[in-house]
């Protein structure tokens, strides 16, 4: 990609009201533009990393033999009375009607549109293990958005929802699930930690979150020094939260230590509970059977916000190479008054996109300085610089966006580190 034809407009400064680190470098690096509290237009940068974790996401689940869905976002409320929960979820459910004074909603997850879906297409055990997902807009009305895409109240979610026949290949598929989600989590390439947790309003007997470990993280997470044990905080019963590290931990082995984090994912057993309230069920030989649901999400726009809350420097982002939005940044000083840098600089563009090697080439009329702070704040993890200087000596500074360590390769060395 040339920079003069994309829309790279970064600013210097971020909005007053804007608390989070994620959230102003998300704004100063031109990734997401406000609309309304809460609701946030992605520009061509930030649209690029989102779909960057889609794409490792749709991967891994159908991997794992998860069949992609579309469901619709507006849905019936009829269909929460049936579960009671128009009430249970709360002022979070935002509502409207059509012009025949029918009630709606714009979902804020799926469980009951999903149970609809499955009474209508499961008809005989031979139809089960099923698992269904999507990657679609939720529109939540958070009592407090903020935090930019990190709380919003329109957000991408990954949702997923499992069906068994009974609670043992319940257990199973979640099992397997939660795996897939350790394998995204890895190929994500974030510091991560799954832990136990409350399963709140969604329901169900067990449930586990994965959490990108951040200072600025909502969740207080509590891990034993000497075992598996990791929970979220909101589970422990503790009157203060600052007792917790060097208690002993709840199952016996070892002490409590604290983190940070911030939720990217949950996943839950539901067992039979949407099934029972909406009548999902098959016949099993001479017996009726409930069907036995997971639910699982990931929260795919809070993944970016999560990630620039672990790594970032006072220049800005540091994009790991699966999340940033290019690979490489080629800044060009000069070029207007030197027809050869932009010589080298296509011959450059073409070799490292057979490599496949994702470009951005800053061919922007402007100063040298804006080029490199742009590229620091946008946190691409390699920056080439291109000179005439450059050229006649065949040495190009290679700097390393993660500890801005700096080196010089000549045109051969730069593309074997790229292969
Ligand atoms: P939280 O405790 O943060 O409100 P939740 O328990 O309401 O999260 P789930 O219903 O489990 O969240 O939704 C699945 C995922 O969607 C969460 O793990 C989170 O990553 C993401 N998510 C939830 N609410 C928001 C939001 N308002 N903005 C962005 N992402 C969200
Ligand atoms: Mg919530």
């Amino acid at each position: 990609m040339k920079a003069s034809s994309y829309h790279y407009k970064t600013l210097k400064d971020a909005p007053s009201d804007t608390e989070l680190v994620s959230h102003k470098l998300m704004i100063r690096a031109g990734m997401i533009k406000p609309i309304a509290s809460g609701i946030y237009s992605w520009l061509p940068l930030g649209l690029k990393i989102l779909r960057k974790i889609e794409n490792i996401i749709r991967e891994e689940m159908n991997k794992g033999g998860c069949l992609e869905i579309y469901m619709p976002m507006v849905q019936p409320k009829s269909l929460w009375d049936e579960t009671g929960r128009s009430d249970e979820y709360g002022p979070e459910l935002l509502g409207f009607k059509d012009r025949g004074d029918r009630d709606f909603y714009l979902g804020p997850t799926h469980e009951e549109v999903v149970t609809d879906l499955a009474r209508k297409e499961i008809n005989s055990p031979k139809d089960l293990p099923l698992t269904l997902y999507q990657i679609q807009p939720k529109f939540r009305d958070e009592i407090r958005p903020r935090f930019g895409v990190m709380r919003a109240r329109e957000f991408l979610m990954k949702d997923a929802y499992s069906f068994d026949l009974d609670e043992q290949s319940m257990r199973d598929t979640y099992s397997k699930i939660k795996e897939i989600y350790i394998k995204i989590f890895e190929k994500l390439n974030l510091d991560y930690r799954v832990v136990n947790a409350d399963s709140g309003s969604i329901g169900g007997s067990s449930s586990e979150e994965f959490h990108v470990l951040a200072d600025s993280g909502e969740d207080l997470l509590a891990f034993s020094d000497k075992s598996d044990f990791a929970c979220n905080v909101e589970l422990i019963d503790q009157d203060d939260v600052e007792k917790i590290p060097g208690m002993d931990s709840p199952d016996g082995k070892g002490k409590l230590d604290v983190k940070r984090g911030i939720e990217v994912g949950h996943i839950f057993q539901l067992g039979n509970k949407y099934s029972k309230s909406m009548d999902l069920k098959v016949q099993d030989n001479n017996e009726i059977k409930y069907l036995e649901m997971g639910c699982y999400g990931i929260g795919v726009s809070r993944i970016i916000a999560a990630s620039i809350e672990q790594n970032h420097d006072d220049k800005g982002i540091i994009f790991n190479k699966a999340l940033s939005p290019f690979d490489l940044v080629i800044v060009l000083i000069n070029q207007k008054n030197d027809e050869s840098i932009n010589l080298k600089a296509n011959h450059f563009y073409e070799k490292l996109n057979e490599l496949g090697i994702d470009v951005l080439l800053d061919d922007r009329d402007c100063s040298p300085g804006i080029k490199f702070s742009d590229a620091e704040l946008i946190g691409v993890p390699y920056q080439v610089i291109l000179s005439k200087n450059s050229i006649e000596s065949n040495s190009y500074e290679v700097v390393s966006r993660s500890d801005l360590s700096k080196k010089l390769l000549t045109e051969e060395e730069l593309f074997a580190l790229f292969s």
